[in-house]
């Protein structure tokens, strides 16, 4: 379970997130909704600890993840994969390259170097990619790909940590209706056959209705609905 106890973050004068009190069990998917400026980006920045609460805790399996070090925190960082609107891939480098890249640091300066990837985690790379039906591209470099496959991409990257935890930050905002579903489709597909816990940030209220077992509203930092997507009526 992912304990966020009353987590509040400052940028200066500006408070993003107040007071944001939340339990997520594992194997849940949950969607969190709010305009833009809502402090949706902050609550899960904090959560892969990209940054900081200033007041709070935030907790997984009872283990407080805002102490962790070093390389505790390494693994934590590994434990939730991020996913961006914006995909973050690396430019130029081919589709595999890009999966197997956030697996580098893991490994000695040399192989690093020599981006020298073991036979194993090549074959699990080409695995992911092929059940997220992009595996015919993993040659190709990633602009080649369109956005939805560039976001399989990055969802692929993210699967090849085996995370306990997929945080996406509006992971469809950029794509078609089209490209926005398969990507979404692939996320609760990841999510029943795997059981990973998603909290994915989303603008579109139809969206979280379709796809989450649990809609958290936020406006102006603030939690103002939490509960299953049938039960929200009313725009947050
Ligand atoms: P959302 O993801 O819902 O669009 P954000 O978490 O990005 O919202 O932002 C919440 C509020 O915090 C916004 O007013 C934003 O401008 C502000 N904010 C976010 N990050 C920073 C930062 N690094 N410095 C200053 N203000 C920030
Ligand atoms: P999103 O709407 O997807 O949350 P934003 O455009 O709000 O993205 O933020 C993009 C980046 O800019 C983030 O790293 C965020 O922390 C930073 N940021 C957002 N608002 C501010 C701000 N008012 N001042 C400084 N940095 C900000």
């Amino acid at each position: 379970m992912l304990e966020i106890r009353m987590v509040t973050r400052r940028f200066g004068n500006k408070v993003a997130v107040s007071g944001v009190d939340l339990a997520i069990d594992d194997g849940q998917m949950v969607g969190i909704i709010g305009r833009s400026g809502a402090g949706k980006s902050t609550l899960l920045r904090m959560i892969n600890r990209l940054i900081d609460p200033s007041e709070g805790a935030i907790s997984f399996a009872g283990v407080e993840v805002s102490a962790l070090r070093g390389a505790a925190l390494r693994s934590w960082q590994r434990d939730c994969a991020m996913i961006f609107q914006q995909f973050n891939l690396v430019p130029r480098l081919d589709v595999v390259s890009n999966v197997l890249h956030g697996t580098l640091n893991r490994r000695s300066t040399l192989s690093t170097v020599f981006s020298l990837y073991p036979t194993e985690d090549i074959h699990t790379a080409i695995d992911i990619l092929d059940r997220l039906g992009i595996a015919d591209h993993a040659a190709k470099r990633v602009e080649a790909l369109s956005g939805g496959q560039q976001q399989r991409v990055a969802i692929a990257r993210a699967l090849m940590q085996d995370p306990k935890i997929i945080l996406a930050d509006e992971p469809i905002a950029s794509l078609d209706p089209m490209n926005a579903q398969i990507v979404m489709d692939t996320l609760r597909r990841i999510h029943d056959e795997d059981g990973r816990m998603i909290v994915c940030n989303l603008h579109t209220l139809d969206t979280a209705r379709r796809y989450c077992d649990r809609v958290v509203g936020m406006r102006d930092g603030l939690v103002v609905f939490d509960g299953a997507p049938d039960e929200l009526t009313t725009a947050v």
